[in-house]
């Protein structure tokens, strides 16, 4: 049964650049670009694209971290744009965010104790002695121990700080956390542990992440379903199964061929040759954004924008989908 915890309604965040005398000489970056995305309670929803397409402002605008140019977000069918400053304030507790670089997000010059305390404070969690003892059940969460709340942040290491960021995000009990590149700053064997950890804090608080990477191998393991971003737009939205074992669309193609596979015999597969270079976010093609790159490009394709369209449960914005195998 469908239980949609957030959701958008053709959801844009455009920005205006190098604005000119009366606007002259400005031009507007389609950052996203009517998108619209239903992610269920509880599920791993993966966003996954090359640098620049979007998902990171998608993630940010989801949280209001940063305000939409237009179209809507809502979360369990309440329009986010419609709450007050007050109201805003009560939600963000059950909206949070583990950044991507755990030496920048954390302050430096903050104890671990303090880092943790910071959001429990601002949402009135209690006494000090309380505080206190949630920073250390939040510790014990990530699998630190509770004598290095009086630690600095830099006495830590890369994995050990990306768990602390993570319990800083879990303090006030979140529902939805937006995981911003969570795990790309670490090493690979570190990788693995923070995904396990996350996987486990997901079942034991019944979260729902939205999981952006830029790597697929990443979350083929991790995610539940997964979509696809470019320039702005989802391209291809499915299940993890169905996105790698028979991607529809033809940048989904692209980026699936380049995941190493760890199976000899499908090694050799063949990656499709893109043509042509990513287009400007400032200055789009008309009809299929991907229409310059993609080698099965038609004439269609240069003057009718495909929608996202549902294809047997598996949502495709192209003119000329891939067969399903
Ligand atoms: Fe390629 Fe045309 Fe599909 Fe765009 S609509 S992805 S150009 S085949």
């Amino acid at each position: 049964m469908s239980d949609v915890l957030i959701s958008t309604k053709a959801l844009s965040k455009h920005y205006t650049i190098g604005k000119g005398l009366f606007g002259a000489n400005s031009r507007v970056v389609r950052a996203v670009d009517g998108v619209d995305l239903e992610i269920q309670a509880r599920e791993t929803f993966a966003l996954v694209g090359e640098s620049g397409c979007g998902k990171t402002t998608l993630g940010r605008t989801l949280l209001r971290l940063i305000e939409r140019t237009s179209g809507e977000v809502l979360y369990r069918g309440e329009p986010l744009g419609a709450l007050d400053e007050k109201a805003m304030r009560a939600m963000r507790k059950k909206l949070q965010i583990v950044f991507q670089d755990p030496f920048a997000s954390l302050n430096p010059r903050m104890r671990v104790k303090d880092i943790l305390a910071e959001p429990l404070r601002a949402h009135g969690y209690g006494s000090e002695a309380e505080i206190e003892k949630r920073c250390k059940e939040l510790l014990d969460m990530v699998g630190l121990l509770p004598h290095l709340l009086r630690r600095y942040p830099h006495q830590f290491s890369g994995g050990q700080r990306q768990r602390i960021g993570i319990a800083r995000a879990l303090a006030n009990s979140p529902e939805f956390v937006v995981c911003d590149e969570a795990v790309s700053a670490l090493d690979v064997s570190i990788q693995a542990q923070v995904l396990n950890l996350l996987r486990d804090l997901q079942e034991q608080l019944k979260l729902t992440y939205l999981f952006i990477t830029h790597d697929l191998s990443v979350v083929r393991q991790f995610a539940d379903r997964i979509g696809v971003m470019f320039l702005g737009r989802l391209v291809e939205v499915g299940t993890t199964e169905e996105i790698f074992a028979s991607p529809r669309h033809p940048y989904t193609m692209f980026l699936i061929s380049a995941v190493p596979r760890p199976d000899p015999h499908q090694r050799n597969r063949e990656r499709p040759m893109l043509v042509g270079d990513i287009p400007s976010p400032m200055n789009l093609p008309p009809g299929c954004r991907f229409h310059t790159r993609c080698p099965y490009a038609q004439a269609i394709c240069k003057q009718e924008d495909p929608l996202l369209t549902d294809r047997s449960g598996r949502a495709v914005a192209c003119h000329f989908p891939l067969e399903a195998t």
